[in-house]
């Protein structure tokens, strides 16, 4: 049996967890956090956009990642009853030497698959969102905003459901976890019994989980 732990309970390892528990059914996944709930830093501290690639180079992995990723959280959130909006987005030209990089993001944007992607002049800015001063505009139909903390809740609530184990008040030793990292990934076959892929475990998280039966 394959044996996972992932350490920290932010966006990232959710995602992480819940990737590998699709992958691998039948594994054995732990997710350790050191705070007493998931998602009580950055991912529940940030701006709530659902962002979709605007500004990323054309054909690079951030610029396709970011473009199937706002569709498949907008989807994660209808199915599981997140908030969220699709309110879209404007990005605005403040003068007129920003509109050259307004027109530049225009292009990369469409580049990258974005849908319906539409150039404003200042009079149709001003209808749209009469609080914003500027000489033109982008409208960005895709983006839109998400409670990211119901959005990580609703993961535990998945992963919990996909018996992954989502252990909070677990911190690891902050100068073990990038050894830990590197081996959970080549060491998955073999494992047996306790988490002998994580050779920091003996001195940082192995009593702790030795108890609950790893
Ligand atoms: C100002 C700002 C605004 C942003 N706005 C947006 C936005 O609008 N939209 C968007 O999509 N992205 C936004 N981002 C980016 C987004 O918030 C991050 O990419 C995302 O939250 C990163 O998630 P994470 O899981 O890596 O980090 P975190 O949410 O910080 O999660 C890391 C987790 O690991 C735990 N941890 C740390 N050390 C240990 C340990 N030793 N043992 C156990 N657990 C540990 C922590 O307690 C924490 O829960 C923004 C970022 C910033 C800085």
């Amino acid at each position: 049996m394959k044996h996972v732990i992932v350490i920290g309970g932010g966006l990232v390892g959710l995602g992480t967890a819940l990737q590998l528990a699709r992958l691998h059914p039948g594994a054995r996944i732990r997710l350790l956090e050191k705070e007493p709930k998931v998602g009580a830093h950055q991912s529940t501290h940030n701006s709530g956009v659902l962002h979709a690639g605007l500004y990323y180079k054309p054909g690079s992995l951030k610029a396709r990642l970011a473009v199937s990723g706002i569709r498949l959280m907008t989807a994660f959130c209808q199915e599981h009853g997140v908030k969220h909006e699709i309110c879209g987005k404007i990005v605005v030209a403040t003068n007129d030497a920003e509109i050259a990089r307004l027109h530049t993001l225009l292009e990369r944007g469409t580049q990258n698959g974005l849908r319906d992607l539409r150039w404003l002049s200042q009079d149709e800015l001003s209808e749209i969102e009469p609080h914003a001063a500027g000489v033109a505009a982008v409208r960005v139909p895709e983006e839109g905003i998400v409670d990211y903390a119901g959005v990580c809740v609703a993961m535990q609530r998945v992963l919990v459901r996909s018996d992954v184990e989502v252990m909070t008040g677990m911190r690891t030793s902050s100068s073990t976890v990038p050894v830990c990292t590197v081996t959970v990934w080549r060491s998955l076959p073999g494992c047996s019994g306790r988490p002998a892929f994580c050779p920091f475990a003996e001195s940082t998280i192995s009593s702790s989980l030795r108890h609950r039966g790893w």
